[in-house]
């Protein structure tokens, strides 16, 4: 385990939120363990034990505080020094918890051996894969019990604990209370209607959200998407089942509001995550800026700007036909046609909130006359393709381990080119070094000629090029739509 005890204890006596989620304090006279912006009275260093993870605070005995709630803290940052594989069964975990037959599936999906994965585990979160996934659990069902009033039969299986008395022994013997007695203690203030949920997802400050809702507004298509005020909210399906979200921001608590609107309570934990990568909630603004910084033609913006994110997406299939259909046209060109992609060939959406429609599913878009919505023959066929490649299983959105192998595959759907490629990295399997090189809005910004020179730039701001890119696009300010679109000519050419 890497963590430096003296920038721990620091961040722990001036409750520095940056550090939040990156390491917990246990205590030892209490046996409980906390996040840095715990506000209960400190105490001293000679007594508490540092954990790089939540999961290994639990292994090693101590239980969870209920004031500071580290069930609420901002995830692990994605990027885990120099582990990769760690990064990337995170994600994995996170999408789909882990699966019938444990950590060997688990291994053998990352391609290692499973001792191998549990010793990196150990290594960098001081907690096996499967005691990662059980803190996992109970933290969000603990979540449910404190935020929303699902029923706790319910929240026994939207957290994946099976049934009923399995819950039940969990919670108390991490809690030493029932839930029903950890409910009372959350009083909930807001009213929640039936299949609503309202959620706080916390961040490491800072967090710069008219950025990235900027980012979104520009991009919105109609009837899927409305940015009003200060939110977002979009339309959404997940295993067969429709509904909407909607994200404003709480700076206070350095949070994002999150309500939800679905069905079926069992899908949340997975539509969390989602959202939580969406909103780039995870990210480690401290380690990403030590190297924008040092930059001289960033490090202006990045002070003026700090806690820009990456924007992700609710759905990787959706992001890509997205970044197609706005190939040679400007980005309010490329929204007026996504609005009429989905009007043609989306499913009716009934709300009362500007949402009207779900996006397409590719089994519809696989032999769709998608030219009709004033798409030239060729990126038509493109999309149709892309679909195609979904529907067979030749692409996969979901649980991507080998990302290369991934945009390889997707490279190879005539009108699909590097650009694209790099752009749907960025946004739906979020790669934080993901570069758009070529991209005239950001060799604009920099003021260099050519693609060789911005990438050889871009060389220092390893591993965080995506976020360089954001800032260079918000340099570029209105010029950057065009500028996409431009670069995405080449990649039809
Ligand atoms: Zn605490």
């Amino acid at each position: 385990m890497n963590l430096d005890w003296r920038i721990c204890s620091r961040a722990r006596v001036t409750r520095d939120a940056r550090f939040d989620g990156k390491f917990f304090i246990a205590v030892l006279s209490t046996r409980i363990y906390c996040r840095p912006i715990c506000p209960v009275r400190t105490v001293k260093e000679s007594s508490v034990r540092y954990y790089p993870s939540a999961a290994a605070a639990a292994e090693a005995g101590f239980r969870p505080c209920l004031r500071c709630r580290p069930e609420s803290c901002p995830g692990t940052p994605a990027w885990l020094g120099t582990s990769n594989t760690v990064s990337r069964a995170l994600r994995l975990i996170g999408e789909s918890g882990i699966e019938d037959g444990g950590v060997e599936v688990l291994a053998d999906r990352l391609g290692i051996g499973s001792r191998h994965l549990r010793r990196l585990f150990l290594r960098h979160l001081g907690a096996t894969p499967i005691a990662v996934a059980q803190t996992r659990r109970l933290h969000f069902a603990k979540k449910l019990i404190d935020e929303t009033r699902l029923p706790m039969n319910q929240v026994a299986l939207a957290s994946g604990f099976g049934c009923v008395r399995r819950f039940n022994a969990g919670i108390r013997k991490v809690y030493k209370r029932t839930p029903t007695q950890i409910r009372r203690l959350a009083r909930l203030k807001e009213i929640q209607s039936e299949n609503q949920y309202l959620f706080r997802l916390h961040y490491r400050p800072p967090y710069h959200w008219e950025g990235i809702l900027a980012f979104l507004a520009a991009r919105v298509t109609p009837g899927l998407e409305v940015v009003e005020g200060e939110s977002y909210r979009r339309t959404i399906s997940w295993d067969g089942r429709d509904g909407y979200f909607e994200v404003s921001p709480d700076p206070q608590r350095d949070a994002l509001v999150v309500r939800i609107e679905f069905s079926d309570p069992h899908s949340l934990i997975f539509i969390i995550e989602r959202i939580r990568a969406m909103f780039d909630l995870n990210a480690d603004w401290e380690a990403i800026v030590r190297s924008l910084r040092t930059d001289p033609l960033l490090a202006g913006p990045v002070k003026a700007d700090p806690g820009l994110r990456v924007p992700g997406c609710w759905n990787g299939f959706e992001l890509a036909v997205r970044a197609i259909l706005g190939q040679q046209i400007t980005v309010k060109g490329a929204n007026a046609l996504a609005g009429r992609m989905i009007s043609s060939f989306g499913k009716p959406f009934f709300a009362t909130n500007g949402l009207t429609h779900l996006f397409p599913q590719p089994e519809v878009l696989a032999d769709a006359k998608i030219a009709s919505i004033g798409l030239p023959a060729a990126r038509a066929e493109t999309i149709r393709a892309l679909a195609r490649a979904v529907c067979n299983g030749r692409i996969s959105f979901e649980g991507v381990v080998d990302s290369d192998a991934f945009l390889n595959r997707l490279c190879e759907i005539p009108g699909i080119g590097k650009w694209t490629a790099q752009y749907v990295a960025m946004r739906a399997l979020a790669e934080p070094d993901a570069f758009p090189i070529g991209d005239l809005g950001l060799l604009r910004a920099t003021a260099l000629i050519s693609s060789r020179e911005l990438e050889r730039r871009a060389e220092s701001w390893r591993p965080w090029r995506a976020y360089a890119a954001m800032y260079l696009w918000r340099m570029g300010g209105r010029r950057v739509p065009r500028a996409i679109a431009h670069s995405l000519l080449k990649d039809s050419a």
